[in-house]
């Protein structure tokens, strides 16, 4: 699953930072997730519980910040939003368009002990 690998992976960043840093115990954790990235917010939140078993970030609250699509459409010339891809730009309808943002999946913050 998708969804398990990159709650592993953000488990680890996580866990190895607070660590690097000193820090014995992680409490809270800020995701932010582009809403064209494919990944489902809900799957993460469960994917995330049990990465996070027996590890330093154990019962830690994960808060997950969705961040909207925006892409660069070139008939318009402009920055429009995207709700998902493949979609056309709400404008003109066009399909001549460029993600800008929205594809991310980022470690914004942590609380630790
Ligand atoms: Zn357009």
């Amino acid at each position: 699953m998708h969804e398990m690998s990159i709650s592993l992976d953000t488990v680890n960043l996580v866990v190895e930072s607070a660590k690097n840093q000193g820090f014995k115990k992680v409490t809270a954790v800020w995701l932010e997730i582009g809403a064209l990235s494919c990944i489902e917010a809900g799957t993460i939140e469960f994917c995330y519980e049990i990465a996070a078993r027996d590890t330093i970030a154990e019962h830690s609250i994960l808060h997950i910040e969705s961040v909207a699509g925006q892409a660069y459409c070139f008939v318009c010339a402009t920055d429009v939003i995207l709700n998902q891809r493949g979609n056309a730009c709400p404008n003109c309808d066009g399909f001549q368009l460029q993600v800008i943002q929205g594809e991310e999946l980022r470690v914004k913050e942590i609380e630790v002990e």
